[in-house]
């Protein structure tokens, strides 16, 4: 088992958890080394680092940032970050602003498959109102009985094709990863299973994130499956990419990896932690 985790989230984006109480559970999970990666947001790092190191655990600064590549949202997740640079922070809040219009239209789209109230009704799940995240109006739709869960929310509703998925500019790749670097950080990216991409756009997409100065790829993560360990491990080799880990999760009940129940990293790949 791993004692790192480099991925997670909190209330300040579409987690369940404080801050405080999520570092609490990864450390009575055994967890060592710890990130919080909120989508776009870096409002809870203070809370969270002065949790872990009140428990002796490393703490990681971190974020999720929402890019736009081709026609696939790609999610970067930005490590060792300095949470007060000014170029990352300003291209953060540019992305938060696309937000709240996005659920506008999410809720607009919603209402024309029947389903009244659901700005409001996400809001209340979404304690910083910045962050309104697809996963608020997931838990709108559950407590409302549409749906018995919010992964099949998401299947039903939300994705590509379905009531309630509007299509969104995010930050582009180049952006993301200028940003990322300009702040100190290591650019990883997240969980590059869930992409619907073909071979080729995949060695695009790992090509185009090398040459911008991209460190690594998500290798362990819940959304991957043991075969997609070993896929995302070939191409970090191939690409000269080092290798993250990271749970996901977002809380009970709600993600498939608990926090700090990682598997090692499949072997000869380099850790993008090592220099951390
Ligand atoms: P957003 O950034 O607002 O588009 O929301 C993306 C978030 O929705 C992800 O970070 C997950 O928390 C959640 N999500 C996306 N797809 C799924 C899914 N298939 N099942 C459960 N949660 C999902
Ligand atoms: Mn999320
Ligand atoms: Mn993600
Ligand atoms: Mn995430």
């Amino acid at each position: 088992m791993l004692e790192v985790d480099l991925h997670s989230h909190s209330t300040y984006s579409d987690g369940l958890l404080t801050p405080a109480e999520l570092v609490t559970r990864a450390h009575g999970h055994g967890v060592k080394m710890v990130a919080l990666t909120d989508h776009d947001e870096l409002s809870g790092l203070t809370e969270a680092r002065v949790a872990a190191e009140a428990r002796g655990m490393r703490f990681i600064d971190g974020v999720e940032i929402s890019v736009s590549w081709a026609s696939e949202t790609l999610h970067i997740v930005g490590l060792n970050i300095d949470p007060l640079h000014s170029e990352l922070a300003g291209g953060l809040s540019k992305v938060r602003a696309g937000r709240h219009i996005r659920a506008e239209r999410i809720a607009a789209d919603l209402e024309r498959a029947g389903i009244a109230g659901a700005m409001a009704g996400a809001s209340t799940y979404a304690r910083n109102p910045d962050l309104l995240s697809r996963a608020h109006f997931a838990r709108y739709l559950v407590e409302r009985g549409f749906v018995k869960d919010t992964s099949t929310a998401f299947k039903r509703y939300l994705t590509k094709g379905k009531p309630g998925y509007v299509e969104h500019q995010w930050a582009t790749l180049p952006e993301a990863v200028r940003w990322i670097r300009a702040a100190g950080g290591a650019a990883v990216i997240a969980h590059p299973g869930r992409y619907k991409l073909m071979n080729k756009d995949r060695e695009a997409m790992l090509g185009e994130f090398r040459d911008l100065g991209g460190a690594g790829v998500e290798v362990v993560t819940g959304s991957h499956t043991v075969d997609q360990y070993a896929t995302w491990a070939r191409y970090a080799q191939r690409f000269g990419l080092k290798a993250s880990a990271g749970s996901d999760f977002h809380g009970p009940g709600e993600s498939y990896l608990d926090l700090g129940n990682l598997p090692d990293l499949p072997y000869g790949l380099v850790p993008v932690w090592g220099e951390f």
